[in-house]
């Protein structure tokens, strides 16, 4: 049996991974990355936020992003009953970045672990962790390659990065329900053959069925789009036959676009996620963190799946870093609050999606500049940003302007 002994060992070559592994790496840590599937592979979370593109630039793994050519995602366009909204990332509150990318993530995902090779990072795939044992100082993780065999790792450190694989979330008990109420999702690639030419064929648009479904439009620079829609779980249940079936019978309930995609073929059958919202008991423990969708993962409305991954994934990264240099660290202070405080921030926003009150917000008209620009940010995914009133005081202001925006329309409605 093959044995190894490292620093930090990264279970899961996704996002959260690639960023965690770029920055051990790059401080000198001897690390291995095990990857369960054989890149390139398919894995949902298509639309980037802004902020993440700070995560990629500071692990030095821009640059081979920027050089693929992924569509590039200027904003996110929201539209509900021929109703617009815009949001605008050049528009936003504060400083940051103003545009990020669409990205089909086998290629994406690719472009990092290839890159991370090519500079000597290890990482090994099709490997798939089945258990970890902790023990004073350190853990043994064991693994299981596509013929079988079985090797070890022993790690001072690990980062799990494993997704949707929950790797110690599971085999420590560590689920716990989330408080985002239960949604699924259908999705497919398509060949976007009716794509308009200009800006309208390259726009992210989410379509507002009714106020607790949507569907979402993200077009790739390969031609190539994503189709996906968002229910409640009981909903979602109520139509019938194959997945292709159902997504078919989908289509209609977009106005705006089912004309576009009534003909296209689906590069692949319709997947179907249930419930996919996931929360934990504690982000980390003696030896291990959990960061990206191995923590949390809330809701696909405000596409913060990825820069969740990543923002956790650098922060863990450089606290273990820290550790393993025998600094002190305040993991709860440094880690969970702050990590806790952007997500509470997204899980605001993303009930108050779906209690209808942030969708008053958005389609009310006239808009209001001031209040756009600080939302906006919020989507941009800076969370952590405390000037921004719509970051600091979320938990009271989205509701407040809502009624505000109900009382603004029963007024001109009387008048
Ligand atoms: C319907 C839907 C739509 C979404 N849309 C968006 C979006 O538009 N934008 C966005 O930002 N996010 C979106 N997300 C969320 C996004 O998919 C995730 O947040 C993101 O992929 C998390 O990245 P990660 O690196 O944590 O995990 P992943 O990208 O899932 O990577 C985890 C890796 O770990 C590997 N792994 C798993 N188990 C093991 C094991 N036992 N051993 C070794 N390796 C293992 C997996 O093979 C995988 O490659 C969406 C999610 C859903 C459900």
């Amino acid at each position: 049996m093959i044995k190894e002994i490292v620093d930090v060992l990264i279970i899961g070559a996704g996002p959260s991974g690639s960023v965690a592994a770029s920055y051990l790496y790059n401080k000198g840590f001897k690390i291995k990355v095990v990857e369960k599937s054989k890149f390139p592979r398919f894995v949902i979370g298509e639309s980037l936020l802004p902020r993440c593109m700070d995560h990629f630039e500071e692990v030095g793994l821009l640059d081979c992003l920027n050089d693929f050519g992924f569509e590039i995602k200027r904003g996110a366009r929201f539209m509900k009953k021929g109703k617009i909204c815009n949001f605008d990332f050049s528009k936003k509150h504060g400083p940051g970045w103003n545009w990020t990318w669409q990205v089909p993530r086998a290629d994406f995902d690719k472009v990092l672990t290839d890159e991370l090779m090519a500079r000597g990072v290890d990482i090994a795939f099709e490997q798939e962790v089945l258990a970890v044992e902790f023990y004073e100082g350190g853990s043994r993780s064991t693994m299981k390659d596509s013929s079988g065999q079985i090797s070890t790792v022993q790690a001072k450190y690990i980062v799990d990065s494993s997704g949707y694989g929950r790797v110690l979330p599971r085999l420590l008990d560590l689920e716990k329900p989330s408080s985002i109420p239960k949604h699924t999702s259908i999705f497919t690639h398509v060949n976007d053959k009716n794509r308009p030419s200009g800006q309208e064929g390259t726009l992210i648009t989410f379509d507002v069925v009714n106020t607790e479904t949507w569907f979402w439009v993200i077009p790739f620079s390969n031609g190539i789009t994503s189709i996906g829609f968002v229910g409640p779980t009981e909903y979602m249940a109520s139509f019938e036959g194959s997945n292709p079936e159902k997504l078919r019978t989908m289509l209609p309930l977009s106005e705006y676009y089912h004309k576009r995609f009534a003909e296209v073929d689906f590069l692949f059958d319709p997947i179907v996620i249930k419930n996919f919202s996931k929360s934990v008991k504690q982000l980390y423990g003696k030896g291990y963190a959990l960061t990206g969708n191995s923590a949390e993962f809330l809701d696909p409305v405000f596409s913060s799946g990825v820069t969740f991954a990543t923002e956790s994934a650098l922060l863990a990264a450089k606290l273990i870093g820290r550790e393993l240099r025998q600094e002190t660290v305040d993991w709860d202070k440094e880690y969970t609050q702050y990590i806790m405080s952007g997500v509470n921030v997204f899980a605001t926003y993303v009930k108050e999606w779906y209690t209808g009150d942030l969708q008053k917000i958005f389609f009310h008209e006239p808009e209001n500049p001031e209040i756009k620009k600080q939302i906006c940010a919020v989507l941009a995914g800076y969370v952590w940003d405390q000037t921004n009133p719509f970051v600091k005081n979320h938990h009271r202001l989205v509701k407040t302007v809502a009624r505000i925006t109900d009382m603004e329309k029963e007024t001109s409605e009387r008048n």
